[in-house]
This record gives C-alpha cells, sequence and structure tokens, in this order.
C-alpha cells in the first residue's frame, strides 16, 4: 500500500530529507585525494546527530544469513562498485575516483534518503560523462512525476535515457517509496513501460534513484555481504533524492 503523507508528516520528511542534503553538502566539501571512506562517514554522521537525526543506514539488518547488519552512516561505492560499499579505514580516495555516497536521515520517525557521485579532484571525460548521464537521468524521470502520471512513465524516462546514452542501468535494485520506513511501497525499477504502474498522487514521497553502469549491466556481490561490483569492471554512477508528488511539479526534499 502506498501512504499518502499528511500536512504535518511531509513537514517532518522535509527535516529529515535536509538533514541528508546538509550532510551530503559536508562531504561534498571534504572529498578530496587522501581522505578515507571511514572519515567520511564520520563527517555524515556528525552532521546528522547534530541536527537531531539518526543515521538509518547504520544497524540496517542484510537479507542473508550470517552478513552484519550494515556498520555506517552512508554507503561509500567507489569506481567500480556501485552501491552499498561498506566506508574503510583502509580506502583512501585517489585522483580521478569516483564515489558514490548514499545515506538516510531519520528523525521523528521519518526519513530522507539521497545519493550522490562525487568525483575526486580531476577525473576523465568518459566518468565525468557517466557522472552527468546519472544525474540527468533523475531530472529525466521526474519531468513524469505528476499527479495523474504513471509510475512508469517515470521509470521509462530513466531508462531510455541511460540507454539513448550508451550505458546500462542496474536491474535487480531500484528506487522506493519513502517515509516512516525508509523503503515503503512503490518499488520503483529504473527502466518500465510508460502508461503502466500506479497512478501518481499529491502527498507520495518516492526515492528515485538511477543506478548506472558504464558498460555491461551484470552486477556481482563481494564476499563482505554488502557491496555491489560491476562484473565487468567498468564505472559505475549513483544520483537519489527524496521527492514529493504535489498538485504541480515534484518538489525535490533532498535539495536545499
Ligand atoms: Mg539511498
Amino acid at each position: 500500500m502506498i501512504e499518502i503523507k499528511s500536512k504535518r508528516e511531509i513537514e517532518l520528511m522535509e527535516e529529515a530529507s535536509r538533514i541528508t542534503a546538509l550532510a551530503h553538502k559536508a562531504i561534498e566539501e571534504a572529498i578530496r585525494p587522501g581522505i578515507t571512506t571511514w572519515e567520511l562517514d564520520k563527517i555524515a554522521e556528525d552532521v546528522i546527530r547534530k541536527n537531531g537525526g539518526r543515521p538509518a543506514q547504520k544497524g540496517f539488518p542484510s537479507e542473508q544469513r550470517g552478513i552484519p547488519d550494515f556498520p555506517a552512516t552512508i554507503c561509500a561505492s567507489v569506481n567500480d562498485e556501485v552501491i552499498h560499499g561498506i566506508p574503510s579505514k583502509y580506502v583512501k580516495l585517489k585522483e580521478g575516483d569516483i564515489i558514490s555516497i548514499d545515506m538516510v536521515t531519520e528523525k521523528n520517525g521519518f526519513h530522507g534518503d539521497a545519493a550522490r557521485t562525487y568525483i575526486v579532484g580531476k577525473t576523465s571525460k568518459e566518468a565525468k560523462r557517466l557522472v552527468e548521464i546519472t544525474k540527468q537521468a533523475f531530472f529525466e524521470g521526474i519531468k513524469y512525476a505528476k499527479k495523474g502520471n504513471r509510475l512508469g512513465d517515470i521509470c521509462y524516462a530513466i531508462g531510455n535515457f541511460v540507454k539513448e546514452n550508451g550505458y546500462s542501468v542496474v536491474k535487480e535494485f531500484q528506487g522506493h517509496g519513502i517515509g516512516r520506513s525508509m523503503h515503503e511501497d512503490p518499488g520503483i525499477p529504473n527502466y518500465g513501460k510508460p502508461g503502466r504502474g500506479v497512478r501518481l498522487q499529491p502527498g507520495m514521497t518516492l526515492a528515485i534513484e538511477p543506478m548506472v553502469i558504464m558498460g555491461k549491466p551484470d552486477i556481482l556481490m563481494l564476499d563482505d555481504g554488502w557491496t555491489i561490483v560491476t562484473e565487468d569492471e567498468s564505472l559505475a554512477a549513483h544520483y537519489e533524492n527524496t521527492i514529493l508528488i504535489t498538485e504541480k511539479e515534484p518538489k525535490i526534499l533532498t535539495i536545499i
């Protein structure tokens, strides 16, 4: 069932999302060659806690038996890592790396979720283009995030844009509704058919998140039970915001 948020609930979503945006700003300012993903994790956690939030990904349970809960505030996925990379004192960023940071803040029972792929120093033209197209895919998708449209309109717009630009979308993971839970209905794949799926209504809050691979779409999970990498070792990028469907244009809650 898709929750339609009340005015008060939307205010709480805005607050959680604002904190996620602040934490991303702090990370963007801190990213440089030589910094570890563990240090970035602390920076994000600090901002979230100082603003009265809780890092909602920390302690998130794995669906697999024997795999520990997610141990950190941010997912930090470098280069051919797509999503769910675990921050580490041993992963030092290098000039030219790209790093996808995904995080969720919970405050007063509501969640705000956003991901960005950052460039470390200067990178190749090819990597830069991947990052830009991934971000643009989100904006292509939300052109259709309007009252009365179907969810499939968004999914199709994202997938089609990525394909037209010569890249692959990840099919095994998807965007999602968000609110009291980090993941709510509906699931929002980065591909689909226009005119299909649920009809969009004001008060729906959705996390829309293109995950894009430069090469083939196949992915693998590392032995840590979390990190998803590209099978062909090509680069991957991620861009996500929590949005609100309104009477008119969608409101992006995690951009401030
Ligand atoms: Mg996310």
